[in-house]
């Protein structure tokens, strides 16, 4: 008989239910993982509740298995697949290559012409809110060692903090600020404390995901106490911050980007914004010399990121503020239910 597994199906509206499916069998070139531990992100709070603009114009097909910022481990691997093993702790792309395209015959992955989206919007790949997964063996990465599989589920949203900082070149003289108590914000703060930057401020208004930032070696300015950028200022003495990551997607968070940025600093902008920003200052960027980055999580960061964990060891369980069950993950989509949560980590396989 062939054996089963628990999926859990987003069906919009705020509904979902935990389903039973086949387990996947491996064909070559792909590898079955055992799922430990998937990642709930704004983005599959948003789709959750169908209340959002992918929602609204149709971008997403319900049922939608959810889930792209996930660990696991391997349980068997497709014929032709040698770099992996069973056992072996992995984490996986954001994004599916389709295979046919001149890209992909090419082995250019990252480069592919119809890319699959990772359990959010069409064309979508299944995510990883089940028991067992199955993916192509060149999205998969290794876990570095020291790194635990509930850490390793944030390798994801680190991958996407990287697309700013891998444009940063942080230095231990270096100022960086971000502004963004969320996940990304949190990831970009161990990156740049890994890199060695002299000072990393932490911007926001929430007092326990304040204290998440502080607790990954931060530098926390509440701006409920605080004018942000009057406080950068005196402490930078009137200069400005070297870098600044603004993972919020705020009208007021991007004005405050700009105004805290030093001359010639580089500027991150990490997410989306919801509406048009018709009241920006350009003459500051100009005046400023500014680089201005869009970085949106686009495929090929893993690597870059998994290499500063490996080489740094940061720890990363400050960034997990809530843990589910696979059984009781359902009340985790709904954001309410959670105001103060920075991650919730869903466990769905054993510990390692
Ligand atoms: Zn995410
Ligand atoms: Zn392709």
């Amino acid at each position: 008989m062939q054996k089963e597994m628990n999926v859990f199906l987003s069906e919009g509206c705020s509904r979902g239910r935990i389903v039973t499916m086949p387990v996947p069998e491996v064909v070559p070139g792909t590898v079955l993982v055992k799922i430990a531990y998937c990642g709930i992100c704004g983005t599959d709070q948003d789709l959750f509740s169908g209340e959002c603009s992918f929602a609204e114009t149709g971008q997403v097909s319900y049922p939608v298995r959810l889930g792209h910022e996930w660990s696991g481990v391997v349980e068997a691997v497709g014929e032709g697949v040698t770099q992996f093993c069973k056992g072996d702790r992995v984490v996986g792309d954001n994004a599916v290559s389709c295979g046919k395209c001149d890209a992909c015959l090419a082995g250019d992955f990252a480069h592919c012409a119809h890319m699959l989206n990772v359990g959010t919007i069409d064309p979508v790949y299944d995510g990883a809110f089940c028991e067992y997964y199955i993916i192509a063996a060149h999205h998969l990465h290794k876990i570095p060692e020291g790194i635990s599989l509930k850490e390793a589920s944030l390798a994801e949203p680190l991958s996407v903090a990287y697309g700013g900082i891998k444009h940063m070149n942080i230095t231990k003289n270096s100022t960086v600020a971000v502004i963004g108590t969320g996940c990304i914000g949190m990831a970009a703060v161990v990156l740049a404390k890994c890199l060695g930057a002299k000072n990393v401020w932490m911007i926001g208004r929430n007092e326990s995901k304040l204290e998440s930032a502080r607790a990954l070696g931060a530098e926390i300015i509440n701006i409920k106490q605080c004018d942000a950028v009057q406080t950068i200022m005196d402490l930078t003495g009137g200069l400005g911050a070297d870098f600044v990551l603004e993972c919020s997607g705020a009208p007021e968070t991007f004005k405050q980007a700009i105004d805290i940025a030093a001359f010639r600093a580089t500027v991150a902008l990490i997410g989306f914004y919801e509406h048009r920003e018709n009241d920006v200052n350009v003459d500051t960027m100009v005046a400023k010399a500014l680089t201005l980055i869009g970085v949106m999580g686009e495929m090929g960061n893993m690597a870059g990121a998994l290499s500063i964990l490996a080489e740094h060891k940061p720890d990363l369980l400050p960034i997990i503020t809530d843990e589910l069950d696979f059984d009781e993950c359902i009340a985790g989509f709904t954001r309410k239910n959670y105001p103060n949560a920075v991650k919730i980590a869903v466990k769905i396989g054993e510990e390692d």
